[in-house]
């Protein structure tokens, strides 16, 4: 599944997503079994690779939470949501969003 926009905001626009740190992987795989909208695929070495990063969940840090080895993290979610804000704000869209 890929949406190409998130409460009306082009997903693209949106810099949420996991990027793994390969010094802590321990290719365990869990998280590309994990993520369910496919986010994550294999490399030709069996590595695990954010092949779809726009397919993350705005704010959703499942992975990070179930990664073994600490190895998956995303951006902070204050300044994403004060990008978010900041988009929404240009478009005129209105939309409630936690605090941080
Ligand atoms: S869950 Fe963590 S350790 Fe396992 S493959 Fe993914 S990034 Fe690597
Ligand atoms: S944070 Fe959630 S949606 Fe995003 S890649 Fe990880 S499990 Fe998938």
């Amino acid at each position: 599944m890929s949406e190409e926009t998130w409460h009306g905001i082009p997903r693209s626009k949106i810099p949420w997503y996991p990027t793994i740190d390969y010094k802590k992987c321990v290719s365990c795989e869990k998280c590309v079994d994990y993520c369910k909208l496919g986010a994550f695929s294999f490399d030709e070495n069996k590595r695990p690779v954010v092949k779809k990063p726009y397919n993350c969940v705005v704010l959703c840090k499942g992975c990070q939470d179930i990664c073994p080895s600490g190895a998956i993290f995303h951006p902070s979610r204050k300044k994403t949501v004060d990008i978010i804000r900041k988009i929404a704000k240009k478009q005129r869209i209105k939309f409630l969003l936690g605090g941080n």
